[in-house]
C-alpha cells in the first residue's frame, strides 16, 4: 500500500465531534504502524450549520513523499471507505454553498466500501443510495445514528465502533490491533476496545453492483464560470408569490429555485389534514418559509424547501395533527396536501403507516445494553 483514504460525512454541528474522533482516530491507529496521517475537513463546510451534510477525511500514507502526493489536491476523490454517520445520508447530500446533490458514493473508489451506521437493512439503504456505474461494497454497523450538540460528543461508543468496523473492511488502511492501542491511549479502557471488537466481528458487508440502485438523476445546477460572474456581491431580489397553476386563492412563497434543503433533514412533518383547523401557527412559525397554502386554506409542508427542524410539530395545537417521522421512510418529496385532495382515505392509511413506523425520537444509545438490545433481532 501507498496511501489509502477515508471520507467521512455527518451532519454539521450534530456530529462534528463524532467524524472528529473518528478521522483522529484513524491517524492515531495508522502512527501505531509506522505510518504517518492527516485528517482534515473539508474547506468548504466551515463554519458548520445545524444538519447540513459535512465532511471530514483521513489520509494514510507509508512515507512522507506518497502523502505529499496524495494532498496536492483539492480534496481526496478515490476514497477507499466512505464512512456514513447518518443512514439518511444515503438520500445524498448538499454542502452549505448548495451546489447540487451529491451521491453518498460519489467519491468512493470502485471496489471501495460505504461504511453506514443503520438500523435497516442493505437492501432498504441501496434503494436510497444512487447507482454508482461501478461495482463497492456496502457495510453496515448497526446501530441507530449518534447526535449531539456544537462542544459536546454523546459517548455512545459509535466512534470506535466506526473505527472496529473499518479495521475489518479496510485492514490495509490500520488494524484491529492498532485501533485497539490508539483506544487505550492515553488511558486504558477497556469497554471502548470491547465495543471496537465487537463491531469488527458483527459488521456485515455485501458487494453491490455497478447498476443498483436509485436511478434518480442527482438535482444539480449550472454554476457561473469566473468569467461570468458579476463584479461586486449581487444578491438577486424573488416575488414574494410564485404563480402555481390551478392554485387559485393560494399561496406559495417566492424560492430561490437553487436553495433546497431536504438533504439537511433527518425527519420530516407529516400532516393530518383531516384534524387541521387551519390555525396557520406552523405557517407562522416555520422558519423556513417552507409551508404553501393551498386554495383551500390548509397548510402543505413543501418537502423541496423544509429542512426537518421540527418547530411546526412543536407549535401545532391540536394533538398528532403533525408528526415528525424519520426521512427514511420517505421515497420522494410529493405534497402531502395534494395526496390528501384526491384520496382522504388513501391519505389517511399512508398517513396512518408512516407514523405507526416511526422510531424512538431521540438519538443515539440511553442505557446500558440498548445496542445489544436492538441489534438483537439481526444476529438471532
Ligand atoms: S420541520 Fe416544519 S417548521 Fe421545520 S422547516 Fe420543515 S415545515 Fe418548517
Ligand atoms: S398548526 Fe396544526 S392545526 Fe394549525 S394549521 Fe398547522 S397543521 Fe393545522
Amino acid at each position: 500500500m501507498a496511501t489509502g483514504s477515508v471520507e467521512v460525512v455527518y451532519r454539521g454541528i450534530f456530529q462534528k465531534n463524532l467524524a472528529k474522533n473518528i478521522c483522529r482516530g484513524v491517524v492515531f491507529a495508522a502512527r501505531k504502524e509506522g505510518k504517518i496521517g492527516i485528517a482534515f475537513g473539508r474547506y468548504s463546510d466551515s463554519p458548520e450549520r445545524n444538519g447540513i451534510p459535512a465532511k471530514q477525511f483521513a489520509v494514510v500514507a507509508d512515507t512522507e513523499e506518497e502523502m505529499e502526493e496524495y494532498l496536492s489536491r483539492y480534496e481526496p476523490e478515490n476514497n477507499d471507505v466512505t464512512i456514513v454517520a447518518d443512514d439518511t445520508l444515503c438520500k445524498g447530500l448538499e454542502s452549505w454553498g448548495w451546489n447540487g446533490l451529491q451521491p453518498i458514493n460519489k467519491l468512493l473508489k470502485a471496489g471501495g466500501t460505504l461504511l453506514v451506521t443503520s438500523t435497516r437493512s442493505a437492501n432498504s439503504l441501496i434503494r436510497d443510495i444512487h447507482r454508482k456505474g461501478a461495482p463497492y461494497n456496502l457495510a453496515i454497523v448497526k446501530g441507530p445514528a449518534s447526535f449531539s450538540g456544537m462542544w459536546v460528543y454523546k459517548d455512545d461508543h459509535s466512534d470506535v465502533r466506526l473505527l472496529g468496523a473499518l479495521a475489518k473492511v479496510a485492514p490495509h488502511i490500520v488494524s484491529l490491533d492498532s485501533i485497539v492501542a490508539a483506544i487505550n491511549e492515553p488511558k486504558k479502557n477497556d469497554l471502548k476496545a470491547a465495543s471496537a471488537k465487537q463491531a469488527y466481528d458483527l459488521v456485515a458487508s455485501m458487494e453491490v453492483d455497478a447498476n443498483q440502485g436509485n436511478d434518480a438523476v442527482p438535482l444539480k445546477f449550472e454554476l457561473p464560470g469566473w468569467t461570468e460572474m458579476e463584479e461586486c456581491l449581487v444578491i438577486r431580489g424573488r416575488d414574494v408569490k410564485q404563480e402555481v397553476p390551478g392554485w387559485e386563492g393560494g399561496f406559495v412563497p417566492g424560492r430561490n429555485p437553487t436553495f433546497r434543503k431536504f438533504s439537511t433533514r433527518t425527519m420530516r412533518p407529516v400532516i393530518d389534514f383531516d384534524t387541521c383547523t387551519k390555525c396557520g401557527f406552523c405557517w407562522l412559525q416555520c422558519p423556513d418559509t417552507s409551508f404553501d397554502v393551498a386554495p383551500d386554506g390548509y397548510y402543505d409542508a413543501n418537502m423541496e424547501a423544509c429542512c426537518g427542524c421540527g418547530i411546526c410539530e412543536a407549535v401545532c395545537p391540536v394533538e398528532k395533527c403533525i408528526t415528525m417521522v424519520n426521512e427514511e421512510a420517505f421515497t420522494d418529496n410529493q405534497s402531502q396536501w395534494q395526496m390528501w385532495s384526491k384520496d382522504k382515505k388513501g391519505y389517511a392509511a399512508w398517513r396512518s403507516e408512516k407514523t405507526s413506523a416511526q422510531p424512538a425520537r431521540s438519538h443515539g444509545f440511553h442505557h446500558v445494553g440498548q445496542y445489544a438490545e436492538e441489534i438483537a433481532d439481526e444476529h438471532r
